[in-house]
């Protein structure tokens, strides 16, 4: 018989930030920097823990170029070839230390997965990424990968439950990441039905993760500055982000003009668009769990990284967290039926502020 979970299991919409007094004066006296030792690698890492997603239209170079001057992350797309990857980061010492090397678990993957990490081995950080991270053979890569690379920070996923999240851990992931179906162009929940509430799933896994000294990042989801407070306090250590940071000059792919108005393309990893530009077409065994779509070019994204950074200071100062670190310590999350006053919605005139 199926089992039903009547635990009321909750999105990012479905609360808000409970303000606190506090002794803070000004959003400036916020520190949004962490340092984090990882579990498995022992690898000390300081910066702030936003990413970009690995996505061929989000985590490019030129996106870790500018966040690394934000001391933020990117998990660079797996499908830049051998010959890009000798080209980048020349004399730049700074991006290297911001960014991981995504791989999938395929033969093809792992040896260009290596072959990145001997042309960058000042590059301590990888990304193992699967849509399901449920499978056997997901922990058997992530166990092979630890063994191969034992003092890398692993960053794997994506699972939604705490006993994956331990079980990743203790097959040598340092990170694990969180989220199935809340992406801005994922279709998983429409076409498997499956799927996890992310902000229940954040605050789930980040207790099992951090029950083993490990760390989970929030994966998908966050569609405003708020959304990624919201993270923070659920507990996420780092906050992923793919469609928040498309459309950006950074952003891979072209403008389009479209009715007089710019545009860029942003499709989801595992739409029939991305499969067919790496694989040349959807497998018929699996259905695309991704689409395309095009957004409102945002211009340069620094913009956009400085409006995210204001935005998480300013929750930091209504809620009394000093550190974003302190920031869980801080949350207490209402329950809403509401979250904004909707009267002017779609009349904005500076889209960026949204
Ligand atoms: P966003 O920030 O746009 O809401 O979510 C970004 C995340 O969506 C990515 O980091 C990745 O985990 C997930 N994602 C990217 N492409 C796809 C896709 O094609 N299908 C699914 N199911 N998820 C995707």
């Amino acid at each position: 018989m199926p089992r039903i979970d009547n635990d009321i299991k909750l999105d990012f919409k479905d609360v808000l930030l409970r303000p606190k007094r506090s002794t803070l004066k000004s959003r400036s006296d916020v520190d949004l920097e962490r340092t984090i030792t990882f579990r498995n690698s022992k690898l000390t890492w300081t910066g702030i823990p936003i990413i970009a997603a690995n996505m061929d239209t989000v985590g490019t170079f030129e996106m870790a170029k500018t966040l690394a001057k934000h001391k933020c992350f990117t998990t660079i797309h797996k499908h830049y070839s051998i010959e890009e990857w000798a080209e980048a980061f020349k004399e730049d010492k700074t991006t290297p230390g911001f960014v991981a090397a995504s791989s999938g678990i395929c033969d093809y993957d792992w040896e260009k997965l290596q072959q990145i990490l001997a042309l960058h081995p000042e590059i301590k950080f990888i990304c193992l990424d699967v849509a399901n991270g449920y499978s056997e053979v997901f922990v058997e890569y992530v166990r092979k990968v630890r063994k191969h690379f034992p003092e890398h920070t692993i960053l794997a996923g994506n699972v939604v439950t705490g006993e994956m999240v331990e079980e990743l851990i203790l097959s040598g992931a340092d990170i694990i990441k969180v989220g199935i179906g809340p992406g801005s162009v994922c279709t998983t929940r429409k076409k498997t039905g499956v799927g996890y509430p992310q902000l229940s799933a954040v605050i789930e896994c980040a207790d099992a993760a951090h029950g083993l000294a490990g760390h989970i990042i929030s994966d998908g989801g966050c569609t405003c500055p708020g959304d990624i407070a919201k993270a923070f306090g659920a507990g996420a250590d780092f906050v992923m982000m793919g469609g928040m940071l498309a459309g950006h000059d950074q952003s891979g792919g072209d403008i389009i003009e479209c009715n007089g108005r710019k545009m860029k393309q942003f499709y989801g990893m595992s739409s029939a668009t991305a499969m067919q530009k790496y694989s040349g077409g959807v497998a018929e065994y699996r259905a695309s769990e991704g689409k395309s779509v095009e957004i409102l070019y945002k211009g340069d994204v620094n913009a956009t990284i400085l409006d995210i950074l204001g935005g998480l200071r300013s929750a930091c100062t209504y809620t009394g967290a000093g550190k974003l670190k302190e920031l869980p310590k801080r949350t207490t999350f209402i329950r809403v039926t509401q979250q904004t006053n909707e009267i002017f919605a779609g009349l904005q005139a500076d889209d960026k502020k949204a």
